[in-house]
């Protein structure tokens, strides 16, 4: 099976599953395809995803990007993080299916797992797409991210403040790409941060407190 071949099969997988667990509002395939497949590969474009070799996605729902990017990219190891375990299971199944072997789900909340050793600032990449905003975003994502490592958000707008958030959590603005599909009527910013110092072990602040008072 060819890669397009894989994500068709995956999308068919998704659509099915649909039926039965609440997974994405899209239905039609063709939207489908280039809202949530090549929508997820816009990253691949970028040098930093490129020589990234660990990649963690934060809220991936239906494996958006996450498991796009594992199918895409062999090479690398992926994990896919959800507080949502029927997603996970979802994801799990239709991988197996294609003999996907290069990614782990991980069940939880973004904030709960970024104080375990394992994974706290340990992976060369984190992304998240469709979550939260910026500074609720970072909290969640930055103490994941290996000092040299990069946070890459796909954002549809990005007009909220967060130098006050990514200060402290120990990262910079690095640059932002625009992947536009006009044709398509839709437009993704990612959004490149690099991490520059550890993040303090403060952060993120428990479940519940990162979103309901944002570091701004
Ligand atoms: N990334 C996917 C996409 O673009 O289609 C899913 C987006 S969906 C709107 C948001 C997902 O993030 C949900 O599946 C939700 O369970 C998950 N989520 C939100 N906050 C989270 C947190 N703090 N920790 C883990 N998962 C979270």
């Amino acid at each position: 099976m060819d890669k397009k071949e894989q994500f068709e099969k995956y999308m068919e997988g998704i659509l099915q599953w649909n039926e039965k667990i609440n997974l994405t509002a899209i239905k039609e395939r063709e939207e489908f395809w280039v809202k949530h497949i090549i929508d997820s590969l816009a990253i691949t474009e970028l040098p930093e995803y490129q020589e990234g070799k660990t990649v963690l996605d934060i809220g991936t729902g239906a494996g958006f990007p996450g498991a796009i990017l594992a199918i895409n990219d062999p090479e690398k190891k992926f994990y896919l993080l959800d507080a949502l375990k029927k997603r996970l299971n979802v994801i799990d199944t239709l991988l197996l299916e294609q003999d996907v072997k290069n990614v782990t789900t991980l069940h939880g909340r973004a904030e709960d797992y970024a104080r375990d050793s394992k994974y706290r600032e340990s992976f060369d990449i984190v992304t998240s797409r469709a979550v939260s905003n910026l500074p609720v975003l970072l909290e969640y994502a930055l103490p994941y991210v290996k000092v040299g490592g990069y946070f890459i958000a796909y954002k549809a707008t990005e007009e909220e403040e967060y130098s006050k958030a990514l200060k402290i959590l120990g990262g910079e603005y690095v640059r932002t790409e625009s992947s536009k599909m006009e044709k398509y009527g839709i437009s993704h910013n990612l959004m490149v941060f690099r991490k520059v110092k550890n993040t303090p072990s403060a952060y993120p602040r428990k479940a519940g407190t990162v979103d309901k008072k944002p570091l701004k």
